[in-house]
């Protein structure tokens, strides 16, 4: 009980402040002691718990893009000293996602700039708060796509964090919980994160190739379970990049036969290698006419607009569409694509702390792993436009070694 008020009551500015939904009397009051905050949690006028927050900050080298049209430079951010449930962690590897670009070049609207991405973080603890009890230093940890969420609404409380009804607090392009810090990604050297949002990273999986996992790994691991993929089931995986090439790993680990629909002829060989059974190049138009009703599952990973009707027909009655990709435009949808087989259409959104561990888990235990090319921070503005170009096999992931 203590612990649950102390978390949701961390991080938030302010004086004698209600915590949300208890109906009781239950506040946090902070004193302001130099650079640090003294904050008393009661509960019914009973102090539950005293922490002292340090207001310092640590300076922290970081790449950043300061408008949508600026290349990415060299920056420096203010990570936060540990706060009593906060852990400091060194960055060693960051992936680079499709979304990085999307985001820094304000394709989605709304970007808070400087921008530092980055939210598939492998790093190490060096540094834990006074009440942290799951990490200590040394401990290989990882970061994903939120640090935190309103931890209080049914998707928090089931474990569904990235569905949060508050918002989660993306690792970067957000603010933190008191709506004006910036977050700044895993372009970084370091990062401070509180101790709930943090992912153990199992031994055995090379660490560049597991800061993937961290988004296109749980972003394709979530769907395939969470709709419910068994063994023997046709799976076919749209679009092979980051997101698709895990996809493919993942649903032939699953035990289901997997075929890969690509606009790239080029890609067939590395498909098979990656452990799918099938391959089928989309320029050709009779390919949506050969195989209808040959799926019981789509993951469409695609970020390009495309038809969805088409992909639709390829399903079997009771088939069921994933959509994971995010084309910049919409794309309609013809209602008979669903109605005629009974179809379902669905969007599936990375997913949650514990699904993640679970998935890293899974990794471990069935050598999952994501398929990397490992480059220096300078590289990142031309990796940007390899990627554009899918000239990457299938992450870069940047080794922040080059940055120290
Ligand atoms: P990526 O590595 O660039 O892969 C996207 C793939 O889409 C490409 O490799 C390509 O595969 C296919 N594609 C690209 N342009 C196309 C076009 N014009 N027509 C048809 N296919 C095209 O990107 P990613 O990192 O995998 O991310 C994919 C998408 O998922 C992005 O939109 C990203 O923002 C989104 N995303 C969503 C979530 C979520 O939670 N839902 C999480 C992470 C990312 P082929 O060459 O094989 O056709």
């Amino acid at each position: 009980m203590r612990a649950f008020f102390t978390a949701i009551c961390i991080g938030l500015e302010g004086c004698d402040r209600m915590t949300p939904n208890t109906g009781l009397d239950n506040f946090e009051r902070k004193t302001k002691l130099g650079v640090h905050t003294q904050s008393e949690f009661r509960i019914e006028g009973v102090v539950m718990d005293t922490v002292v927050e340090s207001k310092a900050t640590l300076k922290t080298p970081a790449y950043a893009a300061k408008s949508a049209k600026s290349p990415l430079a060299p920056f420096t951010i203010e990570r936060r000293t540990p706060h009593p449930h906060d852990v400091l962690i060194d960055i060693l590897y960051c992936g680079v996602r499709h979304s990085d670009i999307h985001q820094t070049r304000d394709e989605w609207g709304g970007s808070i700039f400087p921008m530092v991405p980055g939210h598939e973080i492998i790093g190490k603890v060096v540094d834990v708060g006074t009440h942290v009890s799951k990490w200590k230093k040394g401990d290989i940890v990882g970061v994903g796509c939120f640090v935190d969420s309103d931890r209080t609404c049914v998707a928090c409380r089931a474990g569904e964090e990235q569905l949060c009804e508050g918002g989660m607090t993306l690792t970067y392009n957000g603010y933190e919980r008191d709506g004006k810090t910036p977050t700044y990604g895993g372009y970084s050297t370091r990062i401070t994160v509180d101790e709930n949002y943090m992912l153990r990273i199992p031994k055995g999986i090379p660490l560049e190739r597991a800061a993937p996992l961290l988004c296109a790994g749980i972003t394709t691991y979530s769907p395939l379970k969470h709709f419910g993929l068994k063994p023997g089931n046709k799976v076919a995986v749209v679009g092979l990049g980051g997101l698709g090439h895990m996809g493919v790993k993942f649903g032939h680990a699953l035990g289901a036969h997997v075929t890969v629909l690509s606009h790239s002829p080029g890609k067939r060989r590395d498909a098979l290698k990656l452990g799918a059974d099938d391959f089928i190049a989309t320029k050709d138009e009779d390919i949506f006419i050969e195989n209808a009703a040959r799926f019981d599952f789509i993951l469409d990973t695609v970020s390009a607009k495309h038809d969805y009707n088409a992909y639709l027909n390829l399903l079997h009655y009771d088939g069921i569409m994933v959509l994971v990709g995010v084309p910049e435009e919409p794309s309609p949808l013809s209602a008979p694509s669903l109605i005629m087989k009974r179809r379902t259409l669905a969007g599936s959104l990375i997913g949650g702390i514990r699904e993640t561990q679970e998935m890293l888990d899974f990794c471990a235990q069935h050598g999952v792993a994501a398929d990397v090319e490992v480059i220096s921070i300078d590289k990142i503005n031309e990796a940007y436009e390899r990627m554009l170009k899918g000239d990457v096999r299938y992450r870069f992931v940047i080794d922040l070694a080059s940055l120290k």
